[in-house]
C-alpha cells in the first residue's frame, strides 16, 4: 500500500510554500495496518487562510477549523475530499464535551497530544519521493506503533484527565478496540470503569455514531460485554442490563442479558436493523417474567419489546425509519411456523402483517434467535420450507389493490354512493383471497358483493372478523408452544 497521489500532492504544496504538512490521526493508523482508511486527513502549520490561497478548489468550516480541498475526479471516493487542519490544541473541557476554547499553535507536537489514543496520535508522511529513496518518516511521540503492534488501545497521557475533557472517549476505546481487534490497556480500562458516569454529559447523537460503529464491526457482542464491564452499558441501554443474571425456562441455557448479545453475536445479517433487532427481541422478558424456574413466561414479551426498542432507540436518536423497522421486527419476531401446521394462508397472512421487504430481515433475526439460545443448526428444515412457501405465495394477493375489483367496481354494480360499507366490504373480499387465491377472480368477486350487501354493516364487519380469528388461534399455539410449559 501506498500513500495516495492526490495526498501527496496536497503535503507537497504546502511543503513548497514553506510550510509543515502531514497525514495525521486515524489514516496513519490504518495505513501502518495495511487497511484502507475511510478518510485521509491532513495536518499543517499554515492557518486556514493560507491553505485556501494554496488551494482554489477548496472550501472552509468555520466550526473545525478545518479546509476541505475538492478533488471532484478522483476515482477512490475517500480522495474527493480532503481535511485540511491546522495543528492546535483544546483548552478547557468545563462541560466534558467540547472545549472551551480551540487554540491553534505551531506544534505539531501539541496537536498529536490532544488526540485520543496511542495509535490515534501519530504523524507521518513520505520523504525524498523526488529522488526515488522514498522512506517513511513517522512522528510518534507515545509509543503508538508499539501499541499497533501489540494490538492495545491506550489513552494519551493521564487517563482520568482525557476522559474527564471529553468524556466520549471512553467509548471511542471500545469502538476501536471491536473494530480493531485491540485490547484496552489496563490502566485506561480501569479509569474508563472510575468515570463511566461521565458518559451523561454527552449528547445522545454522539454517542448513537459510536454505539453503531460497535454494532456494524466484527464484533459486536464483544462490544456490548464491554460496554457493561466498564460500566458505560448503563448510560447508554439500561434495558438490557436488566436481563442480567436472570434466568428463562425449560427452553433456555442462557439467562436473557446472554441470550441477547449471543442473538446479535450468530446475527447472519450485517445491516444495522436486524442486528439491533437481533440484540433488542427479547428486551422486555425480564419485565414481562411470570412464574418461577423452568416453568417462567414471558407473555407478550414481543409486543412490550417493540415498544421498549422504539423508545430507546428514539432516546439515542436513531432516524425513524430505523426505529420503526427494528420495533417491526421485534414485534414480529415471535411469528409461528410449523410445517403441515401453518397453511399457505397463514404465510400470506405472515407476509401481510410484517411487509414482503421485511421477511429476509425477520428470518435473519429468527436465525439469529435460534443461535443465540444455542440451538446447534441456524436453519431448520422448518425454516427452508417457509422460505421455500414465502417464494410460492409470493405473488398472492395480499393487499386491497391486488384483488380483481376495487371500491369503483363496487360503487357501479350496488349503483350506490360512496360509502363506508364498501370498504367494509372490499376488506372481506381481501381477506377471502388471502384463504384461497382462486377466489379472486371478477365472477367470484361480483357474486360476494351482492351477497355481501344483503348484510349490514356491522355484519359485514363479522364475517371480516370471523377469518381474522383465525390468525389469531394460529398466534396461540404459537403461544402454548413457547411460553406455557
Ligand atoms: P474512523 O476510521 O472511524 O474515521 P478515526 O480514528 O479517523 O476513525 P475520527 O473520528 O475520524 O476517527 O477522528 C480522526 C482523529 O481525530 C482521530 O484519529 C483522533 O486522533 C482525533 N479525534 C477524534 N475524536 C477525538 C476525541 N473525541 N478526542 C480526541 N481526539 C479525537
Ligand atoms: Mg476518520
Amino acid at each position: 500500500m501506498n500513500i495516495p497521489k492526490e495526498i501527496q500532492i496536497v503535503i507537497e504544496k504546502l511543503e513548497k510554500s514553506g510550510f509543515e504538512a502531514y497525514i495525521v490521526g486515524g489514516c496513519v493508523r490504518d495505513f501502518l495496518l495495511e487497511k484502507k482508511p475511510n478518510d485521509w486527513d491532513v495536518t499543517t502549520n499554515a492557518g486556514a487562510e493560507e491553505v485556501q490561497k494554496i488551494f482554489p478548489e477548496s472550501f472552509y468550516n468555520n466550526k473545525f477549523g478545518t479546509v476541505t480541498v475538492i478533488n471532484k475526479n478522483a476515482k477512490d471516493k475517500s480522495l474527493r475530499n480532503i481535511e485540511i487542519t491546522t495543528y492546535r490544541i483544546d483548552i478547557g473541557y468545563s462541560d466534558k464535551r467540547h472545549p472551551d476554547e480551540v487554540k491553534f499553535t505551531p506544534s505539531l507536537e501539541e496537536d498529536l497530544a490532544r488526540r485520543d489514543f496511542t495509535v490515534n496520535a501519530m504523524a507521518m508522511k513520505i520523504e525524498n519521493r523526488k529522488l526515488k529513496v522514498e522512506s517513511y518518516k513517522v512522528i510518534d511521540l507515545f509509543g503508538g506503533q508499539e501499541d499497533l503492534k501489540n494490538k492495545i488501545i491506550k489513552a494519551v497521557g493521564d487517563p482520568d484527565k482525557r476522559f474527564g475533557e471529553d468524556a466520549l472517549r471512553m467509548l471511542r476505546a471500545i469502538r476501536f478496540a471491536v473494530q480493531l481487534d485491540f485490547e484496552i490497556e489496563k490502566t485506561t480500562f480501569e479509569s474508563i470503569n472510575k468515570n463511566s458516569a461521565l458518559l451523561k454529559f454527552v449528547s445522545q447523537e454522539r454517542i448513537r455514531d459510536e454505539l453503531e460503529k460497535i454494532i456494524l464491526s466484527n464484533k459486536p457482542s464483544e462490544g456490548i460485554e464491554l460496554l457493561r464491564k466498564s460500566g458505560l452499558l448503563k448510560y447508554i441501554i439500561p434495558e438490557l442490563e436488566l436481563g442480567v443474571g436472570v434466568s428463562q425456562n425449560r427452553h433456555h441455557i442462557y439467562t436473557i442479558y446472554e441470550h441477547c448479545i449471543l442473538s446479535l453475536k450468530h446475527c447472519p445479517s450485517k445491516k444495522l436493523e436486524t442486528r439491533l433487532a437481533s440484540l433488542m427481541h427479547d428486551i422486555a422478558k425480564p419485565q414481562t417474567k411470570a412464574g418461577v424456574g423452568q416453568d417462567s413466561t414471558f407473555y407478550n414479551h414481543d409486543f412490550v419489546g417493540a415498544r421498549f426498542s422504539k423508545r430507546i432507540l428514539k432516546r439515542l436518536k436513531f432516524p425513524g425509519k430505523i426505529v420503526d423497522k427494528v420495533s417491526l421486527l421485534v414485534k414480529n419476531h415471535m411469528f409461528y411456523y410449523n410445517v403441515d401446521e401453518v397453511s399457505e394462508a397463514g404465510v400470506r397472512r405472515i407476509i401481510k402483517r410484517v411487509g414482503k421487504e421485511n421477511l429476509k430481515d425477520l428470518m435473519d433475526l429468527r436465525i439469529a434467535d435460534r443461535l443465540g439460545s444455542g440451538v446447534p443448526k441456524a436453519k431448520p428444515y422448518k425454516l427452508r420450507h417457509l422460505e421455500y412457501l414465502i417464494e410460492k405465495v409470493g405473488k398472492d394477493p395480499i393487499s386491497p389493490k391486488m384483488l380483481k375489483i376495487d371500491g369503483q367496481d363496487i360503487i357501479k354494480i350496488l349503483d350506490i354512493k360512496p360509502s363506508p360499507k364498501i370498504g367494509a366490504i372490499l376488506k372481506v373480499l381481501l381477506a377471502e383471497v388471502i384463504e384461497d387465491p382462486k377466489n379472486n377472480t371478477k365472477k367470484y368477486l361480483e357474486k360476494r358483493v351482492g351477497e355481501l350487501n344483503k348484510l349490514s354493516e356491522k355484519e359485514i364487519a363479522k364475517s371480516e372478523k370471523v377469518i381474522k380469528e383465525k390468525k389469531e388461534e394460529e398466534d396461540l399455539k404459537n403461544k402454548k408452544k413457547f411460553w406455557v410449559k
